[in-house]
């Protein structure tokens, strides 16, 4: 018999309107296959020609998600890193910006002398070279074309995955529609016109689906699935159900309970390599829909285009790191969303912040809303409530104790008044120039930095107890392997706690005030060493307090169901009111 061929590709596009789940479904294949025992890679392609999703208005298209190395992604790629509790590169987004670029520069530089450049085949080309590096090692791919079926923009992307599924035959390409199915209200009655226009929008391209997942506010029944099997030609049983879910983690649960995962097998004439073991995940799940208990926690931010929807998706994977905390607390999270400009022009009084049980403080830019965070970080300090600082977080953290408790007035971050007496929060020294040449894109401190924990503090012991130290030494090793990667790691000291986590920023403590601020009690738990005897600050804490953190880096970016990020975590822990220490 012909040994098998990986990787396996599983092409998932969406049909009828996007923003229907793709990438959380795309994300609960990859994890069923996981726990079948395959080695999963996961690509997303997003058709707009940005270069990558770091220059976007978040709240038009939700947070920016940041790889180890640097990539700034949509946040679908968040999504597979959550579910599949691993890490993924820059090389798992392609953009319709970094594909032309590309041919482009080739062209420039002679690859191509003598021909005329063209959208097929060299577009589509490169388009496939990306999509096969991203599953290299792998045994399957999972490839999410973003947009929806119909759009121009996908085209080209719809050719590539034709000529892949010829290059590598279709026995190892299978087709994942995932389309919506309304309810108009004054018809009272599930549609399935729509979907049935998306399987003829696809067939155009000569894609046909191997399995429709039907997404809907509720489920469908056997006359729709019937219609669906008869007009896209396939089996009932390939034509899935997936309801609406309060709950992001239950969705590869509700699939297996559809057997997909033994349906995809079937498909490939593959068998599972072991039994797969959903305990951990099962527990978590429950723990989120039925809390024994709850917290209330407070998101304080700036919230720009006021409407729930974008103002939840701005900070996501905050929202999720929250999650899972609380699931490995045993406990359930209710996050307040806070409008920062409230607090700061005295719409939302203190008498109110006095209901939250922890505070966060999440990333951020600009002036906006900043003395309303400022003033709720005083208010968590003063009256010892939980605070999570993260990135900006800590940087206003900074500020509110210099202002308030070392008597440096104005003190501020020179991205907010540059005139301040006491700049505490100063530009990063390499940063300076890029903003002065005004660009912007995909140039901050990005990805994944180590920092070096102080022994004895808070943020070491929760980083210890969680088991991430060891975690991270695996990282750092792989880092190690690699040249390119030493700016990543800075300087090492021997024997001294290293943890390492992802960043997104251009500003950072200001060391001509470190000595006089931790004399006055703030204490820096962890620091980067970018040279020997130059620092960047990337934890604080204060000691005296129940649980007052502040990170440099978005540890959120870390945190996965499976294993949540040890802040995160001990914040959650102390607003249950338990104690760290
Ligand atoms: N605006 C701050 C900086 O650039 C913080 C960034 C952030 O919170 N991600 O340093």
């Amino acid at each position: 018999m012909k040994p098998k061929q990986f990787p396996k590709y599983i092409i998932v596009t969406g049909g009828v309107m996007s923003g229907v789940g793709k990438g959380i479904a795309t994300a609960s294949i990859g994890l069923i296959l996981k726990k079948y025992g395959f080695k999963i890679s996961a690509v997303k392609i997003d058709p707009y020609i940005n270069f990558d999703a770091g220059t976007l208005r978040p709240t038009e298209h939700g947070e920016v998600w940041v790889t180890d190395d640097g990539g700034e992604i949509d946040q679908d790629l968040g999504n597979y890193e959550r579910f599949l509790d691993q890490h993924f590169s820059r090389k798992n987004n392609i953009t319709t910006g970094q594909v032309y670029a590309r041919v482009i520069e080739d062209e420039r530089n002679g690859k191509f002398l003598g021909q005329t450049v063209q959208l097929i085949p060299h577009i589509s080309n490169e388009i496939k070279t990306r999509i096969k590096e991203a599953g290299k090692g792998f045994d399957f791919v999972l490839v999410e074309i973003g947009g929806t079926i119909g759009d121009y923009e996908n085209i080209p992307y719809l050719f590539a995955i034709k000529s892949l599924e010829r290059e590598v035959g279709d026995e190892n390409v299978k087709h994942v529609l995932i389309t919506y199915l309304p309810t108009p209200r004054h018809i009272g009655e599930m549609k399935t016109k729509p979907t049935q226009q998306a399987i003829k929008m696809l067939s155009e391209h000569g894609i046909f689906p191997d399995f429709i997942l039907c997404r809907a506010k509720e489920s469908l029944d056997s006359v729709r699935k019937k219609k669906i099997e008869i007009y896209a030609n396939i089996d009932t049983d390939h034509v899935i159900s997936a309801p609406d879910s309060d709950n992001l983690y239950s969705i590869p649960l509700n699939f297996e309970k559809d057997n997909l995962g033994e349906k995809i097998m079937e498909e490939f004439n593959l068998k599972k390599r072991v039994k797969p073991n959903w305990t951990d995940w099962k527990k978590s799940v429950n723990i989120i829909e039925h809390p024994p208990k709850h917290v209330d926690i407070a998101m304080v931010g700036k919230y720009l285009d006021i409407g729930d929807f974008s103002l939840k998706d701005s900070y996501i994977s905050v929202a999720q790191a929250v999650e899972h905390a609380g699931a490995k607390n045993n406990c359930g999270v209710k996050i307040h969303w806070i409008s920062a400009q409230d607090v700061e022009s005295g719409k939302i009084k203190d008498r109110e912040l006095k209901k939250y049980k922890g505070f966060i403080v999440p990333g951020g830019f600009g002036k906006e809303g900043v003395e309303g965070k400022i003033r709720t970080i005083k208010f968590a300090r003063e009256n010892k409530i939980p605070f999570l600082g993260l990135c900006f977080g800590l940087q206003l953290a900074v500020v509110e104790y210099a202002r308030n408790v070392c008597g440096m007035k104005n003190a501020d971050s020179i991205e907010i008044n540059p005139d301040t007496d006491y700049p505490v929060i100063n530009i990063i020294k390499s940063q300076e120039s890029i903003i002065k040449h005004n660009r912007y894109g995909g140039s901050m401190r990005l990805g994944a930095y180590a920092a070096i924990l102080e022994k004895n503090s808070m943020v070491l012991d929760l980083y210890k107890s969680t088991k991430r130290i060891e975690e991270d030494r695996e990282q750092i090793e792989l880092l190690k392997k690699d040249k390119r990667n030493m700016f990543r790691l800075g300087v090492l000291e021997n024997n001294k706690p290293v943890v390492i986590e992802r960043h997104r920023h251009r500003y950072e403590v200001n060391n001509d005030f470190v000595d006089v601020i931790s004399k006055m009690g703030l204490k820096f738990s962890g620091y980067h060493n970018l040279t020997k005897d130059e620092r960047l600050m990337e934890f604080i804490e204060l000691p005296s307090h129940p649980f007052f953190i502040g990170t440099q880096a978005h540890p959120e970016f870390k945190s996965s169901l499976i294993s949540p990020s040890p802040l995160f975590y001990g914040f959650i822990r102390a607003a249950m009111n338990i104690k760290i220490r």
